[in-house]
């Protein structure tokens, strides 16, 4: 067998990595205590943060009491701050722009919407004129990049909005279009997965191995963390909780089957059933049979899923899940299934007041610490 090990450059990445994601875990920590958890040697701890420092990407914070002796310890932390980025979440019912830090703090925030008569290159214009607004009344900030998250398939390499379900039908170079509108980098990443990293880095994820994301509103989109991984599976669709098949020739999915989840449950599907408006969910599920048969499908298709995977946590995200009311309903009708899946084992997500954007600045951060 031959052997392919990691080159030098690999080694480095890989431990600078485990030093923010450990640093991001926590919070401010000695670098002592990021020896013992990562199992690097404190001198390589000692050499990663001095380079981490010159970077600006980490920072001493003081010191701490240690405990039992009079000395005190120096914490690093990373500095948020040493970059701004333009945050672009892509739905198909809008799209919201942020100029942020790397932590989700935004400065500035606006909306764009679509114009059905653009072409996808003077829609990716006009969003960036819309962003570069927000950049001009905070020209002191260093914005370092741009960070997309888009609805449907993507090409993350390539840089590619493979298939936009709702945006658009064709295969559009994302990431070249914008970065000759900003001069700067460009990264894209599906608006779910990216909602999934943001679970990873600032919500649950840091204390949670095994996550399926769940977000529901004008779609159903899922996402799974494995390992505190994004699993994507072999063709990018992997934990595609709004395809499965649940009926027999049934209704044009936009994935382009016949009978997805999907159909029968997003929101333009429930509204068919019986109009109403997002915040009003929990109303309408009150006084509807249907509804609440639509929602008892959506828990067969959770049940079924948490069978398959077993996450530690399911976490719900998205319009429809706003509503308290709706999701007790829910979690109730899943444990009609299955006892062990309750409120303990289903959460709302942590991060629901950024969720407009807090998904790009996720896979930004992810990856700095990853290959910066
Ligand atoms: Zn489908």
């Amino acid at each position: 067998m031959k052997y392919s090990g990691m080159n030098m450059e690999q080694v480095k990445r890989r431990n600078r990595a485990a030093i923010l994601n450990y640093i991001n875990e926590t919070g401010p920590v000695s670098r002592k205590d990021i020896a013992t958890a990562t199992g690097l040697t404190p001198a390589a701890v000692t050499q990663i943060c001095s380079v981490l420092m010159e970077e600006h990407i980490l920072e001493e914070l003081g010191r701490a009491h240690s405990e039992g002796v009079g000395r005190k310890k120096v914490l690093v932390n990373i500095n948020y701050d040493h970059t701004y980025l333009y945050a672009i979440n892509m739905e198909p019912d809008g799209v919201k722009i942020a100029l942020s830090n790397l932590k989700g703090d935004a400065v500035a925030k606006t909306l764009y919407s679509f114009d059905d008569q653009k072409s996808p290159r003077e829609t990716l214009g006009e969003i960036a004129r819309e962003a570069k607004k927000l950049g001009a009344g905070h020209r002191n900030l260093p914005i370092g990049g741009v960070s997309v998250a888009i609805s449907g398939i993507v090409d993350k390499k390539k840089g590619l909005s493979v298939h936009a379900y709702g945006i658009w039908d064709e295969q559009v170079k994302v990431c070249e279009i914008l970065e000759s509108e900003f001069d700067l980098p460009v990264i894209i990443e599906n608006n779910v997965n990216a909602l999934a990293v943001a679970e990873l880095l600032y919500g649950f994820g840091r204390q949670i191995d095994n996550i399926l994301l769940i977000k529901w509103g004008p779609g159903v989109g899922s996402s799974m963390i494995l390992k505190k991984e994004l699993y994507e599976g072999t063709d990018r669709k992997a934990a595609e909780l709004g395809h499965y098949i649940v009926e027999k020739d049934g209704a044009k999915c936009s994935c382009g089957r016949r009978g997805c989840l999907e159909t029968k449950v997003s929101y333009p599907a429930l509204c068919r059933i019986r109009p109403f408006a997002y915040d009003e969910f929990g109303v309408a599920l009150a006084e509807s049979e249907e509804l609440k048969d639509a929602l008892d499908l959506f828990a067969r298709c959770i049940v079924n899923t948490v069978t398959i995977v077993s996450p530690n946590r399911v976490i719900l995200c998205g319009s429809l899940f706003r509503s308290e009311s709706v999701r007790r309903e829910l979690i109730d009708a899943c444990k009609k299934y299955d006892a062990a899946i309750d409120e303990e084992r289903v959460s709302y997500t942590d991060l629901s007041d950024r969720e407009d954007y807090i998904g790009p600045v996720a896979t930004f951060l992810d990856h700095v610490i990853r290959f910066s």
